[in-house]
């Protein structure tokens, strides 16, 4: 049997497209250094813990399991830090990345979906952004994911790689049987942030900022349920399977949310208080990142089914009350 090998596969996004592409029958082989990934969450039992950048261990792996497609997930993915440790973020996500796809390409695995970001597009000229915006990311971590696109054209064009790029929009969510969620160490996203403070983890949430350029005057954000990413992986591999071009692709559902409108749906879905404080802007927030998702519709027939506001807090508020039990 080949397999699929994806790297990442411990951490949020790539468990849960790990469990979703086992239950469609395919043999996957994870590949995670677990720097932030959680072992738990690993639902293969054929795991490495390893390095991406280890071209012997890549030659081992695929030529033992007969990997045919790998999905690229492990990075470094906060924005912040990217900002305070940018060589830290472009060699972890790029140069590492870089020597990945070249043992891949050395050992013959011609098809990849890389996760890539809505930061490739910086502050957007145009919203929804469609994929064929401007790409001038405003932090080390959108520039070392567009780096890594450009670089798979390269080799497309060298070698004749057939790639997807997913550029994700705000990913959040549990899956449904509040096995596999969230959990950064430490944890910088909104929905987390906002449940961790229903549960009295936390004090407040604090606002970064109240005078955006937007109808409440906080950030719209376009909110993706986990589930929906990994079917879109799921899409993208099916694509290349049969013979797609390569590409890049948003990931979103076109519709954003305010920071406000998340607290306001939590308070209403957990029955909580969560106390809010305004504090000031976080740098390199931009106003509104909205995708547009049309191209993605079209061309792997992905659209977002569980990504309403009340499945995505719902499911996250079951993981994040359970693991307080
Ligand atoms: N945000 C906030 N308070 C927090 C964390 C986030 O107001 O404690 C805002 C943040 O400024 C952004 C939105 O929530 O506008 C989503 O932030 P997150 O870090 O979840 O995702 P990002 O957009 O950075 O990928």
């Amino acid at each position: 049997m080949t397999a699929i090998l994806v790297t990442g596969g411990a951490g949020y996004i790539g468990s849960h497209t790990v469990r979703h592409l086992m239950e469609q029958g395919h043999e996957v082989v994870v590949l995670d250094n677990l720097q932030t990934g959680h072992r738990g969450a690993v639902l293969t039992p054929h795991f490495y813990e390893g390095d991406i950048s280890d071209a012997a261990l890549i030659t081992e792996i695929v030529k033992k399991h007969r990997i045919t497609a790998a999905v690229h997930f492990a990075a470094l993915s906060l924005v912040g830090e990217s900002m305070k440790f940018p060589t830290k973020y472009l060699e972890a996500n790029t140069v590492k990345s870089q020597l990945f796809v070249h043992a891949l390409v050395d050992n013959g695995v011609k098809q990849l979906v890389f996760s890539s970001t809505a930061a490739v597009y910086g502050l957007p000229t145009q919203v929804p952004i469609p994929e064929d915006s401007p790409t001038h990311p405003i932090n080390p971590y959108g520039l070392s994911k567009l780096f890594i696109e450009q670089y798979l054209q390269m080799m497309d064009t060298l070698h004749g790689l057939k790639w997807v790029a997913l550029r994700y929009f705000n990913a959040a969510g549990a899956s449904e049987d509040a096995r596999i969620g969230e959990a950064h160490d430490p944890e910088t996203h909104l929905i987390p942030l906002v449940l961790q403070t229903a549960l009295g983890q936390r004090e407040s949430l604090s606002i970064f900022g109240n005078d955006y350029n937007t109808p409440d005057g906080t950030c719209v954000r376009d909110y993706i349920h986990v589930r929906d990413l990994a079917d879109a992986h799921a899409r993208a591999l099916q694509a290349l399977e049969n013979g797609k071009p390569s590409g890049s692709y948003n990931v979103g559902t076109g519709q954003g949310y305010s920071v406000l409108e998340i607290v306001e749906a939590a308070r209403r879905i957990t029955g909580r208080e969560i106390p809010t404080i305004l504090a000031p802007r976080r740098e390199g927030d931009p106003d509104v990142l909205v995708a547009q998702v049309d191209k993605i519709a079209a061309d792997l027939g992905f659209t977002a089914k569980h990504s309403d506001l009340e499945t995505l807090i719902t499911s996250a508020w079951n993981w994040h009350s359970q693991l307080s039990c």
